[in-house]
């Protein structure tokens, strides 16, 4: 894997600094490491440019069940293009539904705009076929842009499925390799695999601080610490930096009071963190968050010296628990894992508006967090709009306070079933 000249911010992990200003209006003070990630899309926007210049194909994507590690490979830098502001989707709404998911407008809208700097630097884009929202718009994108269509299969543990999708992999090796003249030896793809389970596994162990009575980042903080560019040795270092700084650190002992809440549902990509914020400031504690931006794509590895590093591969990224597959029961396992890890006491589910895989799904949710992990759960339907906020403040308060009234300690929240 090559660097790709970017400079590297001098910044000491244990030594708060004044780059410390907290932009998510919490803590005062905060490693500095932690607080490289407020400037994430500047730092990913120098290395997509240094790296573009340089002659290294961008490849953007819009969701995790393309394999970076394959783009990496072939030499080239995948970039999330997920939207995350309101500001685009007006003119989005001029093609599309008012009613579909706002990522999906927002990203549409920038692509018309032609706004988001990463988009236009784009050689290619995967179009991963998932939701039925986000196809049809990869269809009208791909009027004016290179596209390349990934195609999912969606049964989930299924073994046809399976053979198929690592075909559909091995076919995107191919377009890869032709498309940017390369060839995507074994040792090149099992580098790649090696940086993202170094990344994997530095992101998984930051959101095991959360495990504790008393941890020393907020959800809120912990959802900063992501990039839109994987890979970027200045974001490993610091990374690594902020484990070095908060590993056996305590947050403020109020923290400790507050709702322990596992959020799952939909990615909240940079910009969206609204119902975050609201869940925090309303005494709530968001320790885990099972969801794209979350530990969602964490928890499962890739084997390096997997004797079929492809399949092998393909079959980590077939398990990812997403509500577009049909028979997602992995999800619920997942759930049932964290909650009990992370000593939720309630589970809030977000789903975007217009998303309907995970608003159909979540009637399953609901069910499993309440029957089978016995902790209260609530669903929010949003959108980017903060015209919502005041409501949404009301039921969460109403929640914790339901959850305070029964004074259930944490420990305790969750039933004997798991
Ligand atoms: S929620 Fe599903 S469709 Fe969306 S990014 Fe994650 S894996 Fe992709
Ligand atoms: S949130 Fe739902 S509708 Fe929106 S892009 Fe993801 S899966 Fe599709």
């Amino acid at each position: 894997m090559s660097a790709c000249g970017e400079v590297s911010a001098p910044c000491s992990a244990q030594q708060p600094s004044s780059c410390c200003a907290d932009t998510t209006g919490r803590d005062a003070e905060r490693p500095a490491a932690v607080a490289w990630f407020d400037s994430m899309i500047e730092h990913c926007l120098e290395y997509a440019r240094a790296a573009h210049e340089q002659g290294r194909p961008i490849v953007g994507i819009m969701c995790e069940f393309t394999p970076r590690e394959l783009i990496f490979a072939a030499g080239a830098v995948p970039v999330c293009l997920c939207g995350g502001s309101a500001a685009t989707i007006p003119v989005a709404e001029e093609d599309l539904p008012v009613l579909l998911c706002p990522l999906i407008k927002s990203t549409y809208g920038y692509h018309i705009q032609k706004s988001n700097p990463f988009l236009e630097m784009a050689a290619l884009i995967v179009a991963e076929n998932t939701c039925d929202g986000k196809k049809k718009m990869y269809e009208l994108m791909s009027a004016e842009r290179p596209m390349y269509v990934l195609e999912l299969p969606k049964r989930q543990g299924d073994r046809h499925a399976l053979r198929y999708w690592e075909d559909e992999i091995r076919r995107f090796i191919k377009e890869l390799e032709t498309r940017f003249s390369t060839t995507i030896t074994n040792d090149r793809l099992r580098q790649a695999v090696q940086l993202m389970n170094r990344e994997r596994g530095l992101r998984r162990q930051l959101a095991a601080l959360m495990q504790a009575d008393c941890p020393p980042l907020t959800g809120r903080q912990l959802l900063n610490l992501k990039s839109s560019i994987s890979g970027i040795p200045e974001d490993l270092e610091h990374y690594e930096a902020a484990l070095q700084a908060l590993e056996g650190t305590t947050g403020p002992a109020e923290r400790a009071n507050r709702v322990r809440v596992l959020m799952t549902g939909v990615p909240v990509v940079h910009g969206t963190e609204r119902v975050v914020d609201i869940i925090e400031d309303s005494d709530g504690l968001v320790v885990c968050q099972e969801t794209c931006t979350g530990v969602k794509p964490l928890l499962e590895d890739i084997d390096p010296d997997a004797p079929d590093l492809v399949a092998a591969l393909a079959a980590k990224y077939f398990h990812l628990p997403c509500s577009v597959m049909m028979g997602n029961d992995a999800r619920m396992d997942s759930l049932r894992h964290l909650a009990r890890t992370y000593r939720a006491e309630c589970v809030i589910d977000l789903v975007w508006q217009g998303c309907l895989t995970y608003d159909v799904e979540a009637t399953r949710v609901k069910r499993f967090a309440e029957d089978e992990l016995g902790l209260p759960y609530m669903r929010i339907q949003t959108d980017y709009s903060p015209a919502d906020s005041a409501r949404i403040v009301v039921r969460v308060q109403a929640l914790f306070e339901t959850i305070r009234q029964g004074a259930v300690p944490h420990s305790a929240c969750l039933s004997s079933k798991i």
